[in-house]
C-alpha cells in the first residue's frame, strides 16, 4: 500500500519522522497487515485525519503485539516520546497530568512507531479544555439490535437535532455502532454540554423505551441502542474519524454523507485496505462544513 504524492509531502513538509521498527511484524493476524501496512495507512489517510486530532489532548490505545494480544488505553504522555507534545491538563481528582497532543505528522507516526493503532481525542482542545466544540451521540446497539435499526436510529436523532437547529454528522464506528456528531461553535463549556448530552438521551430512551436506553448497564440492553451520552465530558473520548480500529479486518473510523447511510449494511465496512483508494475517489469531504458550521446550545439552555 504506496502513500500517494501529496501526502508524502505532508509528511516531509514537518518535521523529520522517526524510523519505523519492526516492520514485517504482523498487527492483524486475520489480513496478515503489519506493522508498515498501518504505517503505510496512517501516511495515505494523513491529510484527512490530522485535522480531527491535531490540538486536542489525545488517548491512543496501543497494540505493541497486534490486535490478537492485549491492547492498551494510554492517557498520558510517556518518556521515549520526543514529537509529540506534551500538554499538562487538571484530572478529575484535582491533580495535573501530562497529555498527549500530536501537532504534525511526524508526531502522529511517533505514536504509530511506539505501536499505537486507534486514535481517541477530546471533544476540546489543549488551548481551551474546558470549551467544548464537539458533542458526541455514541449509538451502542444491544447483541439483538440489527443494524438497519441501529441506521433507523442516527436518522431520527438527526432529525430531532434539527429541530433543536443543530446540524449533526455521521461517523461509522469501525465497530459496532454509528456517532452522530454535533458541532458547536462557538464552543460550549461542558457543564452545559453534558446536561444537553444527556438530557437528550434520557428524552429519547423515555419517548421510546422499546427502542432506547439512556444507562450504560449492558445486561439491560438486549433489544435497545444506549444512547451513550458519556463521550461529552472534560476528558472523555471518541474515535477520531479516520482511525484504525484493533478488531478484525482492519475496519476504519469513517464520516460518511448521509446519503450513504441507506446502503450502508455494517459499522465495520471500511477498512484500512479500501479507505485510502475511497478518498482518493471522494467528490467532497461529507465533513467539509464541520468546523465552521456556526451553532451552539444556547437556544436549548433557554428551553431547558
Ligand atoms: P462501537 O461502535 O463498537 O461501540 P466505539 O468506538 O463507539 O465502537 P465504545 O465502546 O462505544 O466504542 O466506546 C466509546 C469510546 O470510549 C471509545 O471510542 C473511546 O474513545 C472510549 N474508550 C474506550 N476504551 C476506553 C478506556 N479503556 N478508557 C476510557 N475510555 C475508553
Ligand atoms: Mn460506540
Ligand atoms: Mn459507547
Amino acid at each position: 500500500s504506496a502513500s500517494t504524492p501529496s501526502t508524502a509531502s505532508t509528511v516531509a513538509k514537518g518535521r523529520t519522522p522517526p524510523t519505523l521498527s519492526s516492520p514485517t511484524k504482523v498487527i492483524f493476524p486475520d489480513i496478515k497487515a503489519t506493522k508498515q501496512d498501518v504505517w503505510d495507512y496512517y501516511t495515505a489517510v494523513m491529510g484527512h485525519l490530522l485535522p480531527e486530532i491535531i490540538g486536542r489532548p489525545l488517548s491512543i490505545i496501543r497494540c505493541p503485539s497486534g490486535t490478537a494480544k492485549p491492547c492498551f488505553f494510554q492517557k498520558h504522555h510517556t518518556a521515549g516520546l520526543e514529537l509529540v507534545d506534551s500538554v499538562r491538563l487538571k484530572e478529575d481528582s484535582g491533580i495535573s497530568a501530562h497529555y498527549l497532543v500530536v501537532r504534525d505528522a511526524a508526531s502522529l507516526l511517533e505514536l504509530v512507531q511506539f505501536n499505537a493503532l486507534e486514535f481517541h481525542p477530546w471533544g476540546s482542545h489543549a488551548e481551551a479544555p474546558d470549551r467544548a466544540d464537539r458533542v458526541v451521540f455514541d449509538l451502542d446497539p444491544g447483541p439483538d439490535v440489527p443494524f438497519s435499526e441501529v441506521k433507523k436510529a442516527a436518522v431520527d436523532i438527526r432529525k430531532l437535532l434539527a429541530q433543536l437547529e443543530l446540524e449533526s454528522f455521521l461517523r461509522v464506528s469501525g465497530g459496532k455502532g454509528l456517532h452522530v456528531v454535533v458541532p458547536l461553535n462557538p464552543g460550549c463549556d461542558w457543564d452545559l454540554t453534558k446536561r444537553f448530552a444527556k438530557g437528550f438521551a434520557d428524552a429519547l430512551a423515555q419517548s421510546e423505551p422499546a427502542r432506547f436506553l439512556a444507562t450504560s448497564t449492558k445486561s439491560l440492553r438486549n433489544k435497545r441502542i444506549f444512547v451513550d451520552y458519556l463521550r461529552n465530558g472534560r476528558g472523555a473520548t471518541a474515535v477520531a474519524s479516520y482511525s484504525l480500529r484493533g478488531r478484525p479486518g482492519g475496519p476504519v473510523a469513517m464520516p460518511i454523507a448521509w446519503s450513504e447511510l441507506a446502503k450502508l449494511t455494517r459499522a465495520d465496512a471500511f477498512t484500512m485496505k479500501d479507505v485510502p483508494a475511497k478518498l482518493a475517489r471522494r467528490r467532497k469531504d461529507p465533513w467539509a462544513d464541520i468546523n465552521t458550521i456556526q451553532q451552539n446550545l444556547a437556544r436549548w439552555a433557554q428551553d431547558d
